[in-house]
């Protein structure tokens, strides 16, 4: 049996579930706010930014999103806060806080 991913909730029983919680389904992460894992959160200081995109690619969850060839704000619905981003720009505008709120 292959779980659906969609159609499970605090109400399915481990019957629906499969061996292990393995998931078939593609294209799951936006179901799921990872983000509340997070115990560092990166903060902007939009005034120090070059708009160089440099830390955009460089984020493993592809969460620093960017339009017309300016970033954009963080996703932080799904930022782990490992602090890369921070580690790359070579601005200093980026900072890592601690805790989960920006
Ligand atoms: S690396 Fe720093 S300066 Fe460059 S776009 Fe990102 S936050 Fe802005
Ligand atoms: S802290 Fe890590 S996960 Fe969050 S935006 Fe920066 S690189 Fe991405």
């Amino acid at each position: 049996m292959r779980t659906d991913i969609t159609k499970i909730n605090e109400k399915s029983t481990y019957k629906e579930l499969t061996e292990g919680m393995m998931i078939f389904a593609g294209g799951t992460a936006k179901l799921f706010n990872t983000g509340e894992w997070r115990t560092n959160t990166p903060v902007m200081d939009w005034e120090k930014c070059k708009q160089c995109l440099l830390c955009c690619p460089v984020c493993p969850d592809a969460c620093i999103p960017f339009k017309d060839g300016k970033r954009l704000d963080f996703d932080y619905d799904h930022c782990k806060g490992c602090g890369i981003c921070a580690s790359v720009c070579r601005f200093g505008a980026i900072t890592m806080k601690e805790g989960i709120e920006p």
